[in-house]
């Protein structure tokens, strides 16, 4: 041997001997040549009596069938096993957990054989692990009825999705795939353009979620959340074609329908559906500061019913309840969307007015006051007929609160009861308590 081949026949034991892989060099018959230390490692566990001369000996408890591949190994060199996963027992057992050998087995030659072996117990068990959670994922995904899942392209087209969209959406798979998910949203509410700048805002936060209404194909809505998230780790100078996200589509009917619920116990009141006093004071209070600012007409209406002790009593409670609702409703018929109408508290009602003159605000409450009078209120069989009085007043400088306007209209509210009731009265400058009669 020259010097050259001498120094790579070295180089080549050095490194067989420090490799961090087990090597193992064989006769035939399995009497072992050379083996490298962390093989030895491997392999002692399964020496009977720490005696390792032979591979297969060395092997039988866990590769049984080894000398019949090698025997049955036709060709005159080549791979006789490759990764095959041989279960060590723990020694002693029930101390530690089993190892996992892997062995690849080569034929050198008529006469050689070269085995690799390495513990890959972790990583058999991290394979096993992740199988296990990809299968309980489909599991959940496949079983999630009200998630659709999908996955998006960097321009926000569909590229893979999950059997609940169809359900949730009603797109089928081909008119889905490769469209943008804007197509999940009513027309114009995002467009393509949209979904794309979402998705850029997606790569800035990290994730994106809103909520509001969504579209099925068939033109039909629902009220769903969509959450946005990015499959690729986020930096710089990722191509486009490296980017993919993550979409969830969700209906969440339920939770608007709650939400609108509590949102309708808290302002509106449970007898007619108006605003309650509470909501009626916060819009009042919304307006006399945009009237401070910008000072336009703005006018307050507070309507009573007539004698309505006497409706109670007549009819029962319950009627009574009845004939408010209708009062309700008459109010709701009769003012603009602009106009806040709401129940003060028992039968007694204010109908906020921006933008109307008093003359126009009288107008409106002596026409409300003849359509309450000439109409009866049909309740459990029995024909009840009414009346209101209304006071009207007009915001100015001198109105300091709420309280005070409302105040106002109360005073005119009185005039009008003290004059014979069904009437309308404004309210006017130096206008005191009036004494009313309860009868007539
Ligand atoms: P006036 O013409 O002077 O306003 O006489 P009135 O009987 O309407 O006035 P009063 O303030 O003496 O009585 C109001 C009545 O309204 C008493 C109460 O039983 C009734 N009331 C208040 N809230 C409700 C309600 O929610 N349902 C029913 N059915 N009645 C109510
Ligand atoms: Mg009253
Ligand atoms: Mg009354």
């Amino acid at each position: 041997m020259d010097t050259t081949l001498e120094d790579d026949y070295e180089a080549l034991i050095q490194f067989l001997y420090i490799a961090p892989i087990g090597l193992v060099q064989t006769r035939i018959d399995g009497e072992i040549l050379m083996v490298n230390p962390l093989c030895a490692q491997l392999l002692m566990p399964l020496a009977r009596n720490g005696e390792l001369s032979n591979l297969y000996k060395a092997l039988e408890s866990v590769a049984p069938d080894l000398r019949t591949a090698v025997q049955s190994f036709e060709g005159a060199h080549g791979m006789v096993c490759d990764g095959w996963q041989l279960r060590v027992p723990a020694d002693p057992p029930g101390k530690l957990k089993h190892t996992i050998l892997s062995l690849t087995l080569l034929k050198l030659d008529e006469g050689r054989l070269m085995a690799v072996l390495g513990d890959v117990t972790h990583s058999v068990q991290r394979e096993r692990e992740l199988r296990q959670s990809q299968a309980w994922i489909n599991s959940i995904v496949t079983g999630l009825t009200d998630y659709a899942l999908m996955t998006l392209d960097d321009q926000g087209r569909v590229r893979d999705w999950n059997k609940s969209v169809q359900r949730l959406t009603a797109h089928s798979s081909d008119a889905c795939v490769g469209q943008s998910y804007a197509i999940f949203y009513p027309p114009d509410a995002l467009g393509s353009v949209g979904a794309v700048d979402r998705l850029r805002e997606v790569d800035r936060s990290g994730w994106s979620l809103d909520e509001g209404w969504r579209q099925r194909a068939d033109g039909s809505r629902f009220w769903g959340s969509c959450l946005i998230a990015p499959l690729h780790v986020a930096g710089e100078g990722l191509a486009d074609d490296e980017r993919a996200y993550s979409l969830v589509v969700r209906d969440v009917s339920d939770r608007r329908e709650a939400t609108e619920a509590l949102r309708r116990s808290v302002s509106c009141d449970h007898l007619t559906g108006l605003a309650n006093r509470r909501t009626l004071f916060e819009a009042c209070e919304l307006e006399l500061q945009r009237w401070r600012r910008t000072p336009r007409p703005l006018a307050l209406l507070l309507i009573d019913a007539d004698h309505f002790k006497r409706v109670n009593d007549d009819f029962g409670h319950a009627a009574g309840d009845a004939v408010l609702r209708h009062l309700a409703a008459g109010l709701s018929a009769t003012f603009r969307a602009m106009d806040i109408v709401a129940r003060l508290g028992g039968e007694e009602f204010v109908v906020l007015l921006p933008g109307c003159t008093e003359d126009a605000a009288a107008a409106v409450a002596q026409r409300l006051c003849l359509s309450v009078a000439e109409q009866a209120v049909s309740v459990n069989g029995a024909s009840v007929r009414y009346t209101v009085s209304i006071g009207v007043a007009m915001m100015d400088s001198a109105v300091d609160d709420v309280d005070a306007f409302i105040e106002r209209a109360d005073l005119a509210m009185y005039r009008a009861k003290a004059a014979g009731r069904n009437r309308v009265e404004r309210w006017q400058p130096g206008l005191r308590p009036a004494a009313v009669a309860t009868s007539s």
